[in-house]
Order: C-alpha cells, then structure tokens, then sequence
C-alpha cells in the first residue's frame, strides 16, 4: 500500500458518483489526467475554510475535479470552468448534472487566454483558482489569476511536479520548462504567499495578498 492508498484508504471521501465519473472520463478515452481523489477532497477542503464563493477552473477536462469544488461551494456560489475542448465541456456539464450540482457552473468554450481578458472586461473576481490545463499556458494562466483576484483569493495548481519533470533541468521538455517557470514565479511573486505540497502530482497552492 502506498502513502497515498493509505490515506484515501483512511481518511477518503470520494464516493460512487465521482467514482464513476472517473471511469467515465476514462472509458471515453480523454487523457486520464483528473486531478488525484486526494486533490480532490483537499480542494473542496480548501474552498470550504476559505469561504469561498467564485471559482474559476482553468481546464474542465470531465468535470472530476468540478464536481468536487462545486459540491464544496454554498447553494448560491458559482463555479465557472474554462475549457478548451466542446466535447470535454459537455461531457463535464453532464458529469456535473449527474452529481446534481450543474445548477452552480458555467462553461466557457474556447481558447483559456481569450475567455480571460473576456472576464476581466466583464470585472469578473474569483476568490479561488484551480490551474489545471495546457502545462505551458501555466505562467500566463498564474499573471491572470493574480488580475482576476480578490484580496486573499487563493490559487491551486495541479500537476506541479510533472511526473518529477520539474526535478531536472532537461531545457527539451517545454511542458516542465513552464511548470518550473510558473512555481518559481509563483514562489517569488510579491502578491503571493506560496507553497509546494509535493504529493500526488505536486499541487502549488497560493495565497494573494494585498
Ligand atoms: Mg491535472
């Protein structure tokens, strides 16, 4: 058993209708890139002692870790999940229906840099982000976080260690090149207060002060 076992094993909460969600995602052949149980259940953990109210997914893939967030969020908070891919959006929207928890998300379709300068026409705030997408969008998607940002907002993002890419200096790899931009900047930003939690994947976690 793994440390990560051990702990779904003891302290888990990921029931049937994410379960088969995850299964879903997988049988449809998307990348099996959901985001860990454990990241899952830390999220929703995380908006929960934020008070969080608005949060902005970069990266809908299926909608695992949406129904995660959306089920942490009050009655009246809301989800907004941007996403690349129609077809992933879709499926995500009717994972959310199954979870009963759709009523709380918007889709925005299309390119994530685009629908971004869109929110910010919009004066859209977020007081938590989960940067989940393209590994070499991730230092932009951080710089847009910060702008869209509400004091104390906080900012997760997945797969921060990349498979341990991060841990080499191979200059070849453009996806770990980014990932090791974004957590440096992440690190050293003066909005920021930052973090590694080296577990699953690596999630980095931020807070915006400021
Ligand atoms: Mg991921």
């Amino acid at each position: 058993m793994t440390r990560e076992e051990y702990a779904l094993a003891v302290f888990g909460t990921e029931d049937d209708i994410l379960r088969a969600v995850r299964q879903d995602i997988a049988d449809r052949h998307m990348p099996s890139i959901s985001v860990h149980p454990g990241i899952g259940q830390l999220l929703a953990w995380l908006i929960q002692l934020s008070g969080s109210r608005h949060v902005l997914e970069i990266g809908a893939l299926g909608g695992y870790s949406g129904i995660w967030m959306a089920r942490a969020l009050p009655e009246d908070g809301r989800l907004t999940s941007l996403e690349i891919n129609p077809d992933y959006a879709d499926v995500a929207r009717r994972n959310l229906e199954r979870a009963g928890v759709a009523h709380k998300a918007t889709y925005r379709i299309g390119p994530a840099e685009d629908t971004l300068a869109r929110l910010e026409q919009e004066g859209a705030r977020f007081d938590f982000f989960l940067i989940d997408a393209d590994k070499p969008g991730y230092p932009a998607y951080l710089e847009w976080a910060v702008r869209l940002a509400q004091p104390g907002a906080v900012i997760a993002a997945d797969n921060a260690l990349l498979g341990d890419a991060v841990l080499s200096d191979d200059t070849a790899d453009e996806s770990a090149a980014a990932i090791r931009r974004f957590n440096r900047r992440m690190a050293e930003h003066p909005r920021l207060v930052s973090l590694l939690l080296p577990a699953y994947d690596g999630l980095s976690l931020a807070r915006v002060v400021t």
